[in-house]
């Protein structure tokens, strides 16, 4: 009965936007207690705008935006997104990017115009930064925002700060999740204070900061070995290793070729709620198999 119970989950899976990669993945939902949600293009839209430049003396904002927006041409984050996105409204024709190196869960990094292009959080560039940059960071992170440092060559010039909005519904989709006897937790790369302003509006209690994405692999191996069942939610970028390594990865949104292979299930709608209805259908498939 197995394949048949299979089949008609794929059915209504298929209605509901969500992919279960088999019995293995199906099976995996029995024990889940702890849900893992990622923040940036999970809980949040992942569309970020730019929306404060701090330029160091001597630089304009339209030619750290420039610089900067060439490097992130290249890069898939949804910060180099809006990066981009806010270079090209500022009129600037992107030059190329030459050896352009994508830092995980830190930033990127590129050649343009002969002079290496650094973006990215703030302790990837420790101590190197002047007072007023790291003034500027402060102020932005305490706005709930996410704040990065450009550097050129070894010198800091500016620090962009780019903001995300929460996806609708991600509050009634965690009360959900709490209704089906969940525990949820959201980790982030991102700093400690717009993880809480996210946490705060969508009712999570438990957030972990400041993570590299091994950070993540590891609190998620820890909580494994103090016996809890873990789901992973993510979008995928730098996120692979944590899905594969959750008892459970579960790819939301369109996701990214990583995150598609190392999920067990396939969201693909963006909102929250797939994650209940995938939890929800996966249990009510696993009651006709038994
Ligand atoms: P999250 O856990 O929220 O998905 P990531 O692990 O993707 O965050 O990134 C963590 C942090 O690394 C970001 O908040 C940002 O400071 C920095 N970062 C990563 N990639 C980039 C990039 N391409 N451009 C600028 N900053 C980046
Ligand atoms: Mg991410």
């Amino acid at each position: 009965a197995i394949p048949t119970a299979l089949m008609v989950a794929s059915g209504r899976g298929a209605q509901l936007g969500i992919f279960i990669k088999g019995h293995q993945a199906l099976e995996a939902t029995r024990d889940v207690d702890t849900v893992v949600l990622d923040k940036t293009g999970t809980v949040t839209e992942g569309a970020m705008s730019l929306v404060a430049v701090t330029a160091a003396d001597g630089w304009t904002e339209d030619e750290v935006v420039r610089l900067a927006g060439a490097v992130e041409s290249a890069s898939e984050h949804a910060i180099a997104a809006a990066v981009v996105a806010a270079a090209r409204e500022r009129g600037a024709a992107l030059p190329e990017v030459e050896s352009f190196a994508a830092l995980p869960g830190l930033g990127a990094r590129g050649v343009v115009e002969g002079r290496t292009v650094t973006i990215g959080r703030p302790t990837l560039f420790d101590g190197r930064a002047p007072q007023a940059m790291n003034r500027a960071v402060r102020q932005q992170e305490r706005f709930g925002r996410t704040a990065v440092l450009v550097a050129v060559d070894d010198t800091v010039v500016a620090v962009l700060a780019v903001a995300d909005t929460v996806k609708p519904g991600a509050a009634a989709a965690v009360a959900r999740l709490r209704r089906l006897g969940l525990r949820t937790m959201m980790l982030t790369g991102d700093n400690a204070y717009a993880a809480q302003a996210v946490a705060d509006e969508i009712g999570i209690e438990e957030v972990v900061a400041e993570l590299l994405p091994e950070g993540k692999v590891e609190l998620i191996a820890r909580m494994q070995e103090q016996g809890r069942r873990v789901a992973m939610v993510g979008d995928g970028i730098n996120d692979g290793a944590a899905l594969a390594t959750a008892d459970l990865g579960m790819a939301v949104g369109a996701g990214t070729d990583v995150a598609i292979a190392a999920a067990d299930i396939i969201l693909v709608r963006p909102d929250l709620g797939a994650v209940s209805d995938a939890i929800e259908l996966a249990h009510a498939t696993l009651r006709t198999i038994k």
